[in-house]
């Protein structure tokens, strides 16, 4: 291990990691992953990198006050965490959801910058979000409180500064309200967020972008480690959300067979395969409880939270060829990974953000599972964004056929270059190794070029 690796993460720990788990945990994993770079080109710590790369350049933070129906006034807390423009504009979504804090924030603004390296297109790394919790107010309080925020947030975004999308709680809904107040306060029509609806400069395809980017990247790394496809192939998904409904539909294009989806109270494990319009329906237009699923699908069994074993997750006990984390971070732990190893997972790709927790990951290398990163594998989302941002500056609009073509194309293109990272690197397989090394060289490559 190189000394400024083992000094680094030392200093780190001393100074924040009691109170910053998250970004601890997704900044060590990068440290670590990168050492093999670092001892083999001493510029890095020449031009102080990594002291310069853990540290945002800047987090706006501001109060936002709103009414709600009843006229009481309501307080939340927002952020914009802009983390490093060296390959371009600012760019990451905002969360709404009562767990977000600061800390949250910077390790999913951290994750974004390599994330977006990755893609190979011209956008920095930022996360912005709210604890202001969407579920259970009404559309007009929704409104009223994406109002208030963008008074603040506008100050700090442009569509060459800073272009925020969604996240969880952030929808085509948020955006659209959101870009309304934008407009208002700046009298501009420019593209400053993106995951707008497609009839006010959305880009076709980005909601499903994610999911189908998790697929596609799964597709060619199946194709690359274990020469297979995944036609006829059980998997398990995660979430009932965004990410999780269109990786369930791209594994149904495909011929796979996926057999789970989850939220917060529970599982749905229908053997026969996930009914999609059902789920699509109690999701996204009744917005209600997975419960109803197994009401109108009796075969399907419903496992709610509180009724499986503490400390597993019952999605990650069934058995399945390949496994999509696509809720949130940290739902797979080492006991899930043990439980989908002994069921004889192939593969794991994380949909969600850091979905899986170190312990689980080292099951996972150690026992040579096809391993897909977070940053390299749901790519996806921001890649559309990037594609939205470029239709909005050139006011034209592509179709659907050349986004899921350009999707497709983005998403080999990561996962080679991952691969072809990783065994350059001596690390061959180790996807987490090389979506680590490729994504931070770019990066640190353009903060020298640029000067402190
Ligand atoms: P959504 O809010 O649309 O969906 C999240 C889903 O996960 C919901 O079904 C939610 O259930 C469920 N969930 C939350 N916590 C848990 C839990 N502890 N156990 C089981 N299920 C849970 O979010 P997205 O689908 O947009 O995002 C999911 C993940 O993907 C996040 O990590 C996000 O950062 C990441 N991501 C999203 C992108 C996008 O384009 N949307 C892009 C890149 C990453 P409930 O409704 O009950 O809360």
């Amino acid at each position: 291990m190189n000394d400024y690796t083992d000094s680094e993460i030392k200093e780190f720990e001393g100074k924040d990691c009691s109170t910053e788990n998250l970004f601890c945990q997704a900044m060590e994993e990068v440290i670590y992953s990168i050492s093999p770079l670092l001892k083999t080109d001493d510029r890095y710590k020449e031009h102080a990198i990594l002291e310069r790369l853990i540290v945002p350049d800047r987090v706006i933070k501001f109060k936002v006050t709103w009414l709600d129906d009843a006229n009481n006034i309501k307080v939340n807390t927002g952020y914009r965490i802009q983390f490093n423009n060296a390959l371009g504009p600012y760019k990451g979504g905002l969360r709404f959801h009562p767990t977000v804090t600061e800390e949250v924030l910077k390790f999913l603004g951290f994750e974004q910058i390599l994330k977006n390296s990755l893609t190979g297109l011209p956008i920095g790394g930022a996360k912005g979000g709210s604890d202001f919790d969407p579920k259970g107010k009404s559309d007009f309080e929704v409104m009223k409180f994406c109002s208030a925020f963008m008074v603040e947030l506008h100050k700090y975004i442009g569509p060459r500064m800073d272009v925020p999308a969604g996240d969880i709680g952030v929808g085509g809904r948020e955006i659209g309200f959101l870009f309304g107040e934008y407009k208002k306060i700046t009298s501009t029509f420019d593209g400053v967020l993106t995951g707008k609806p497609f009839f006010f400069g959305g880009s076709l395809m980005r909601p499903e972008a994610t999911g189908y980017g998790a697929v596609y990247f799964t597709e060619t790394m199946l194709e690359i480690e274990a020469k297979e496809s995944l036609q006829g192939k059980i998997c398990t998904v995660s979430g009932a959300g965004n990410v999780a409904l269109h990786a369930i539909e791209k594994l149904q294009h495909l011929g796979a067979i996926p057999v789970s989806c989850s939220d917060s109270k529970g599982t749905i494990y229908d053997s026969r395969g996930v009914d999609l319009d059902l789920l699509k329906e109690l999701k996204l237009v009744k917005r209600t409880s997975l419960e109803t699923y197994a009401q109108k699908h009796p075969e399907a069994k419903y496992i709610p939270v509180e009724e499986y074993p503490e400390g597993a997750h019952a999605v990650w006990d069934i058995p399945c060829y390949a496994a999509f984390p696509c809720a949130t971070q940290n739902e797979l732990n080492d006991i899930d990974a043990q439980n989908l190893i002994v069921n004889g997972v192939v593969s794991v790709t994380e949909g969600a953000n850091m979905p899986t927790t170190p312990k689980a990951l080292n099951d996972f290398l150690s026992h040579k599972i096809c391993f897909a990163p977070a940053k390299a594998a749901n790519a996806g989302g921001v890649a559309v964004s990037e594609f939205e941002m470029a239709q909005n500056a050139s006011m034209s609009k592509w179709s659907f056929e050349k986004v899921d073509e350009k999707l497709k194309e983005t998403m080999q293109m990561i996962c080679k270059r991952v691969a072809l990272t990783a065994k350059d690197y001596g690390v061959e397989g180790n996807y987490v190794d090389g979506a680590n090394i490729a994504g931070f060289k770019k990066v640190a490559d353009a903060m020298i070029a640029e000067g402190i």
